[in-house]
């Protein structure tokens, strides 16, 4: 199994399934939502080595832990993931706009100085602007964008840019998820569980529920599941050859 984002620090009971997840998935990349998270969730984390720590400043909280930027942008050099990133551009968080372009933009050039790193995206309602500073600073390494729910339009131009997509199974079972997710090239999907904001029927999708997605995925791409699963786990290697990552 493998879990591309998790906010596996924030589960109710996360210290009780640690063991289950680092047992259970060959990898689990466990985003956080502020410098300082990353920073305690890789101690307490730290004997599983399975699961990776993403450096992370979710957009939502842009305002809260602004004055963690400098932590953020200082650790990036140490590590090999940075998520969740990005900017959400919904009405809710429409007042700190101008710190969360400022947070994204500031993160990816650092990327691009350390010479590129997996992150993991945020870019609900503002996927033109995440892609455009994506081009500024192209050589920050290999986006992934989670969750993706923008338009055809700007999906195509996601894809012509060879960003990956993680996708989870609540994605997948609405029908504008279905819709995207078939015009995404198999070699660009990879799984995710985004629990435990991420639910399925009231209860959180677990990390070792991500690959759940490969029985739909087999349907949308009318191709024997074991076929399906085969072309998630090449997709995963190739992420971290991409960026010579070694897990
Ligand atoms: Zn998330």
């Amino acid at each position: 199994m493998i879990d591309l984002h998790t906010h596996l620090d924030l589960y109710p009971n996360a210290l009780d399934i640690l063991d289950r997840v680092n047992r259970e998935n060959l990898f689990t990349l466990a985003v956080t939502t502020s410098p300082r998270a990353w920073v305690a969730t890789s101690k307490v984390f730290k004997r599983h080595n399975n699961i990776k720590v993403a450096l992370g400043l979710h957009p939502e909280v842009a305002d809260q832990k602004f004055n963690e930027l400098e932590l953020l942008l200082s650790s990036i050099h140490k590590v090999d993931f940075v998520g969740e990133v990005g900017i959400d551009g919904s009405a809710r968080y429409s007042k700190t706009l101008s710190k969360q372009e400022l947070i994204f933009e500031s993160t990816i050039r650092e990327c691009e100085k350390a010479g590129g790193r997996i992150i993991s995206i945020h870019s609900r309602g503002a996927v033109s602007k995440i892609l455009s500073s994506i081009r500024t600073y192209k050589n920050c390494g290999t986006p992934i964008l989670h969750w993706f729910s923008g338009s055809v339009e700007e999906l195509t131009t996601a894809i012509r840019m060879k960003c990956y997509f993680s996708v989870n199974p609540v994605m997948i079972s609405s029908e504008k998820g279905k819709e995207l997710i078939s015009r995404i090239p198999y070699n660009l999907v990879l799984p995710e569980s985004d629990g435990p904001f991420a639910k399925l029927a009231g209860r959180p999708v677990m990390p070792w529920e991500a690959m759940n997605i490969c029985s739909d995925l087999s349907r949308i791409w009318q191709m024997p599941i074991e076929l399906v699963k085969n072309i998630i786990e090449q997709n995963f290697k190739k992420l971290l050859q991409e960026m010579q990552v070694i897990v």
